[in-house]
Parts: C-alpha cells; structure tokens; sequence
C-alpha cells in the first residue's frame, strides 16, 4: 500500500475531511527515471525459511537455489535463534536428514569444490558464503534473518502438565543475533523480543520488521496478544506449514479473523496498524508435506533491490502477501483504494470496520478490474481480500483458493 500510513497520519492530523486532498496527492506516481532513480516495482520474496542450520532438512544452498530458481527475488533464512556465521559441520547419517545420496546431490549441483565434507559431516555454508555464491545485483538478495524462538512455560497443576506457549518472532535484516528471553505472559514474550529487535535495528543503523508468526501454532499466542503488540506490527496471515492451526477450530478464531478482531480494538485504542505476511516457514525439501517451500509469499514495493528499501517498504506498509495472486497495483488515491489485479476472474473484498460496525465486516465484494473502494470517512481501516478461481496447487489447508491480502489503511482519527 503505497504511503498508506502517511495516509492515515494525514487524516489523524487533519481530519476526515483531508482524505480526498492528501490521498490525491499522494497518488501521483513519479515515471521511470524522473529523478534518476528506477521506478518503484514488486520484488517477490519469502521471509520464513529454515535450513539445516536448524531443524529444517535442506542444505543451506539447497534452500537459496530452490527459491532463485524460481524467480523470487529475495529470501531470508530464519533459522531458529541462528544466524549462520560460525564453523557447523552437519553429521552425514543414513536415514537422516542428510544422507550419502544428499551429500551426492549436492555435489551433483553445486560442484565438488563448494561441497566440504570431512568426517566430522557437511561443513554448512555460511551466510556470507552464499551471499557470494548466490547474490546478483538487482536480480537475488539474501535477507538477514532469524527466527527468535521462545517458550512461555505455564508450570505443571496436580491436575493439569506443564504447557509450552511457543512464542516465535521473525527479524529481517538485523545484523547480530537476538537472543530469545523469558518474560511473564507469552504477550509480554512477544513485546520483549520485538523491543529486542526494535533495539538491534537501532544499535545496527538500519530499518527492520520483526513478524510474529504462525499465533496459533501450540495457541502460542491469541487475538488479545496481538491486539496487545507494542507498535507497529506485522504478523503471518498465512504460514504454509501444516502444523499451525491457521484456520483456528471450534472455538478459536483463525488468523485472518484474529487480524480483523486485534486491528479494531488497536485502532479504536489510538494504536497503530498491523500488517499482513504471507511465507513458507518452508522445513521440507525433500517430498514432505508439512512445510514446503512455495506456499505463501510477499511482493514488496521498492525502487531497488536492498534489504533497506524492502524494510523501509514494508514499514510504509507497501506490500502484499499472496498465495498465487498477483496485483499490478495497490494504492490509495483520491479518497479511493484501488487494487489491480493480474489474475483473471478474482473476486476482490475490501474488508474492514466501520463506526459502530463489526470488525471484519466486507464493505465492498466485487469483480470489477480494478477494483475500487470509495472511502465513506467513518471506517476505522480499511483491506482487502483476493481470492482467485484457482486452487492452490500445494495448500496449507485442502481445498483452499489462491489468495492475496493487502494491508489495512486507517482512517479515522486516532
Ligand atoms: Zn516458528
Ligand atoms: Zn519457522
């Protein structure tokens, strides 16, 4: 969403009534070159990746050459509480996740000489190793990442076990480690390891986005615990591993619920948005179901292809996470949210809150190209939902239809 949040400050400032000037403004899109810079454009990218640095099952290489042969532009490697900098040498075992015939085939791949394996295992190439095996100007980047892996222990009753609330937090583009650390409540986890990373971009000079991931996974974490996250926030909407109970159940909303119900009581609170991700949390890249690479991914809005640009984007929220669709534009101009769709025959629903309205309520549902939302002035935020025809060809959830999600834009002053 391109300057949504400058859109929604705008209004906080000014009022409803600024909407349709500051917004015509901010709509006019600079042509190519106009300042010597390349225009804005989409970079394809997955930011939840495991290796076995951690407990995925894919060499290191394995996993980057998956994604850059298949046209995504970047990637980060979110090992759990890793930052793959030091000496590892991974043990080759039979019936392990790294065999003679997976040693074989890297070989095969990468060539003899890339390949180290002593008796003490596969030597696991480093982030710098393959940033200088795999990254191309402009074409490939590499992410700086982790996955900051916590547990919020609710000690054993007589009647009941001790219970883990999984508490696990994506940092993109950080430079040194975050260790994971204890708190009080899993929110208060969440809140701690997010300051964490707030303060690692800060004492490294450069933009980060931390995203909660998978809330549901273990029930780790509820609605209320991201209604409750400090500032602005990103969190998974959609996670391709098959463990995370995206869907909820019985009694427990799913994700994209979860976004509808913790957006309107931040926003009615005077907080700030919470923006949408899709990824892999890809662990399996040998045949197994759970978590394979492809699933969910996002497109990020940036004149160039740097780990900055692409933080600095999807802080101004413009981006959009997608599990098979594929939008030309998404913007706010004159009063109206626009989204252009690629795909033919999706259904485009603007959904969001208005004054003394349900949460998660479809304002608009309609296949027009492009599709427009004409704000009324009295909405607390505003998104929208893709949904293709199409099937997902390898879902989380069976059955599921392609998707993609764009983020909330606030309205109303807060
Ligand atoms: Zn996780
Ligand atoms: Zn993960």
């Amino acid at each position: 969403m391109r300057a949504s949040l400058s859109v929604s400050r705008a209004i906080g400032l000014l009022g409803v009534l600024a909407l349709a000037a500051s917004s015509a403004m901010l709509g006019t899109r600079e042509p190519a070159f106009a300042d010597g810079q390349p225009e804005a454009r989409w970079w394809k990218g997955n930011t939840h990746t495991h290796t076995l640095w951690s407990d995925g099952d894919g060499a290191p290489e394995l996993a980057v050459d998956w994604y850059r042969a298949r046209g995504y532009a970047f990637l980060a490697l979110t090992d759990h509480n890793q930052l793959q900098e030091e000496e590892r040498w991974f043990p080759v075992k039979p019936s392990s996740r790294l065999d003679e015939a997976r040693v074989a085939a890297l070989r095969e791949r990468f060539g003899a000489d890339r390949i180290d394996v002593s008796e003490r295992g596969l030597r696991l190439a480093t982030l710098d190793a393959l940033r200088a095996q795999f990254e191309a100007a402009g074409e490939f980047l590499l992410v700086k990442g982790e996955e900051v892996t916590a547990h919020y222990s609710v000690p054993a009753t007589s009647t009941a076990p001790k219970r883990d609330h999984p508490v696990h937090i994506n940092a993109l583009n950080i430079d040194a480690l975050v260790p994971p650390r204890g708190a009080e409540s899993p929110a208060a986890l969440m809140n701690a390891a997010l300051a964490a990373v707030r303060a690692e971009g800060s004492r490294a000079g450069r933009p980060v986005v931390a995203h909660v991931n998978h809330p549901n996974f273990g029930w780790g974490l509820d609605w209320e615990d991201l209604a409750g996250l400090e500032g602005l926030g990103f969190f998974e909407v959609y996670n391709g591993h098959r463990s995370v109970k995206q869907g909820g159940d019985a009694t427990r909303p799913g994700t994209e619920r979860m976004w509808d119900l913790a957006l309107a009581r931040r926003l009615a609170a005077g907080g700030e948005l919470l923006y949408g991700v899709a990824t892999d949390d890809t662990h399996d890249y040998f045949g197994g179901a759970t978590s394979r690479p492809g699933r969910g991914w996002i497109q990020v809005r940036a004149r160039t292809l740097d780990a900055n640009a692409l933080m600095e984007a999807m802080l101004a929220g413009d981006f959009y996470a997608s599990t098979g669709v594929t939008l030309s534009d998404v913007a706010v101009r004159d009063g109206v949210y626009v989204v252009d769709v690629v795909d033919e025959g999706c259904t485009v629903e603007f959904i969001g809150m208005r004054k003394g309205g349900e949460p998660g309520a479809v304002l608009l549902s309609t296949s027009d190209d492009p599709a427009m939302y004409t704000f009324v002035g009295d909405e607390l935020y505003v998104r929208a939902r893709v949904t293709s025809p199409r099937t997902h060809p390898d879902p989380n959830t069976a059955g599921e239809s392609e998707r993609a999600w764009t983020q909330p834009v606030a309205v109303l002053p807060r």
